[in-house]
């Protein structure tokens, strides 16, 4: 039995600097990982073992162990013996021995490639890999598809930050949807102001059965405006489902029935969500910065 996959670097003595560079890499792409873990014997004599090869990393979501070659050339040579030593004695197995190119294109598979501060100079770090949004969004497409069976729910989303999640979550729902999305304004220091329609459905939901899918709930003033606005059109049952909850900051009590993760109190950006409408096209959500919102 492996232990739990929840280390970070700093609390782990890592024996170089390239494995401690690739952890905070993982950890930077919500990819979890654990440090050596698992020795494999290559060589042995009766009980006796004479040869034993412990990779690097484990990789738990990609079920993956991973060897970091260093530069040395002869050094990257015993440790090509010791790998492919270990795939014949256990077939099974997932290892692969990593450099410094290969591992790049490793994390890019889970995101927007390598970090690199001159792409990403706002990005303080990623909450959610694309690969963790994709399985959440999925287990909510089943359950919804689950709680709905013999019905054609309306999804109702509400723009913009929502795009990505609407999309996704739709196409794990197995049931005849219709989908209509509404536009409002928010707030923008004017106190003369109140939530305005911008786009109303174009859809009658008298009578339906309306999923209201929003991407983020913070205050939750919003969500209690909109959701007001459908009940007064008098639809058979209304749920919420949202993406993010950041219940820390909730100020009106809005029951959500589905939420992909709770978040803590920060700016989130990513996967739909902007910051002066830029960052929406990251496939992942991470975190803002704190100097540029002070
Ligand atoms: P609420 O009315 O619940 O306070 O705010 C909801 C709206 O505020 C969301 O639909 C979203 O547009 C925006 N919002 C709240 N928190 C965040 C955040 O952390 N990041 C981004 N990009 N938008 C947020």
């Amino acid at each position: 039995m492996l232990p739990e996959a929840s280390a970070r670097t700093e609390r782990v003595q890592f024996a170089h600097d390239s494995e401690a560079e690739f952890a905070r890499i993982l950890d930077f792409y919500g990819i979890s990982w654990l440090y050596e873990p698992r020795s494999f014997p290559l060589r042995w004599e009766d009980d006796r073992i004479l040869e034993a090869f412990t990779p690097d990393f484990f990789l738990p979501d990609l079920n993956l162990y991973v060897e970091i070659t260093t530069l040395r050339q002869k050094l990257a040579t015993e440790k090509n013996r010791k790998v492919r030593l270990l795939r014949q004695l256990y077939p099974e197995i997932n290892v692969k021995l990593l450099n410094k190119k290969d591992y790049l294109r490793l994390v890019a598979k889970y995101g927007y490639g390598p970090p690199d501060a001159k792409k990403l100079p706002d990005i303080d770090r990623v909450l959610f890999s694309a690969g963790q949004i994709q399985r959440r969004v999925h287990e909510l497409g089943a359950r919804i598809s689950r709680d709905y069976r013999g019905k054609s729910p309306v999804a109702v989303g509400v723009l913009k930050g929502v795009f990505f999640f609407m999309a996704d979550l739709l196409r794990h729902i197995s049931l005849p949807v219709s989908v209509d999305f509404m536009a409002i304004s928010s707030y923008e220091g004017d106190s003369a102001g109140a939530v305005k329609i911008l786009k109303d459905l174009d859809l009658h939901i008298v009578k339906e059965h309306v999923l209201l899918v929003e991407d983020i709930v913070d205050t939750g003033m919003t969500l209690n405006r909109v959701v007001e606005r459908l009940r007064s059109q008098r639809p058979a049952s209304l749920k919420v489902c949202a993406l993010l909850d950041k219940r820390a900051r909730r100020l009106v009590d809005v029951h959500l029935d589905y939420v992909g993760f709770e978040v803590p109190d920060e700016f989130v950006v990513g996967y739909g969500l902007d910051y002066r409408q830029r960052y929406r096209n990251l496939p992942f959500i991470g975190t803002l910065k704190q100097e540029l919102l002070s």
